[in-house]
């Protein structure tokens, strides 16, 4: 798939490319075309965050800023299940939430994984970055600083999510004591509703958990690149399970000579690929945003040798999104499977994009 659009003025002639510095040493690309407009990709539950994200830059505001509150939106939706209030629990029953974020111009980080009863934990990424020394909090200590930088604790755990969880947890096993609702004679309201975000559901972690999480990165005509990972994680986690959203190079990464990546879909592929890292390496090399996704997802693929993990032709069985902008404002997205999609807003209009894929899903 091109993503190179016309919105990008470009003139010929080295004259008017402006050089983006010690960084063509490193292989970045040594010309940069002017943007007239910012950019922002994100996974598809992002449509209004890209949109929010480059109004407020066209407003003159901060990529980061623009991105983080792109992404509040989702968070504090109930009806998004894989995001903040509302994403679905962990096996005990508890939301743990997980984010980071990046600032390019600074190249300032924060994360936090495993994250209980705030609502928007990639603010509190972006607090970790701005009011400390470090880079990731987890668990209790990221919840006791969260409450020290003025967060509100609340119950995250929405009703819907709760009896997806007791469904889940009926399910699990024939010999234990929980009725299902066949047995129970109830109907759990929720379970089988279709997820407002209807991209979420075609993804699974293994054919029963939907998978989900919003990414969103953000290009502004200067050059200067962002970007944020939020989720829920993997729904009936083994509690304390950190997946790859808090982790910079694995759910996020960005430099601002490059460009930014961002993932949603099994986690642990991800982290052990250290996949938007290399996809913005790949990018560094004159990669485009799409081939560089592509390229990392084959990783994912050769990376894969457990069966239990695998199809019948030895495919991974489980889907990962990557999500791309790279500084010129070329942006894509590609998934291992076929059927993804994800949201971009350029020159002004937010729209959804068939992601790239590697194998075709049948049926
Ligand atoms: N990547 C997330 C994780 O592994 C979940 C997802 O996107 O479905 O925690």
């Amino acid at each position: 798939m091109s993503t190179r659009r016309d919105f990008i003025k470009t003139t010929a002639g080295v004259g008017t490319m402006a050089a983006v510095g010690p960084s063509a040493l490193l292989g970045a690309p040594a010309v940069r075309r002017q943007m007239v407009t910012p950019v922002s990709v994100a996974s598809s539950n992002g449509i209004e965050s890209v949109a929010r994200a480059c109004e407020i830059i066209a407003g003159g505001g901060d990529t980061l800023d623009a991105v983080v509150s792109g992404v509040n939106l989702v968070e504090i939706d109930p009806n998004d299940t894989s995001v903040g209030y509302g994403g679905l629990p962990n096996l005990d029953g508890a939301v743990q939430l997980d984010s980071s974020v990046m600032h390019g111009p600074t190249r300032g980080a924060g994360a936090v994984a495993a994250l209980e009863g705030i609502k928007t934990p990639s603010k509190v990424a972006m607090a970790v970055m701005q009011y400390t020394d470090h880079v990731l909090l987890v668990g209790e200590g990221a919840q006791k600083f969260a409450l020290s930088m003025g967060f509100e604790v609340e119950d995250l755990l929405t009703e819907r999510a709760r009896r997806r969880w007791i469904e889940w947890r009926a399910r699990m096993s024939d010999t234990d004591d929980y009725l299902t609702p066949e047995e129970s004679g109830e109907r759990i309201e929720g379970f089988t509703e279709p997820d407002s975000y209807g991209d979420a559901l075609l993804d699974s972690h293994d054919g029963v958990r939907p998978q989900g999480t919003i990414n969103c990165n953000a290009v502004d005509p200067a050059g200067n690149i962002s970007g944020v990972t939020t989720t829920s994680g993997l729904a009936w986690k083994i509690p304390g399970r950190v997946g790859d959203s808090p982790i910079v190079g694995a759910g996020l990464y960005v430099d601002n000579d490059v460009g930014a990546c961002g993932s949603t879909g099994r986690g642990e592929a991800v982290i052990k690929t250290c996949g938007s890292h290399s996809v913005v390496e790949l990018m560094r090399t004159g990669m485009s945003p799409t081939d560089a996704c592509l390229e990392a997802l084959r990783r994912i693929v050769t990376f894969t040798v457990e069966p239990r993990l695998r199809d019948e032709q030895g495919r991974p069985s489980f889907n990962v999104n990557y999500y791309a902008v790279n500084k010129n404002g070329d942006w894509g997205g590609a998934a291992i499977w076929s059927g993804a999609r994800f949201a971009v807003c350029v020159d002004g209009e937010s729209r959804r994009e068939d992601s790239a894929y590697l194998f075709e899903r049948q049926g």
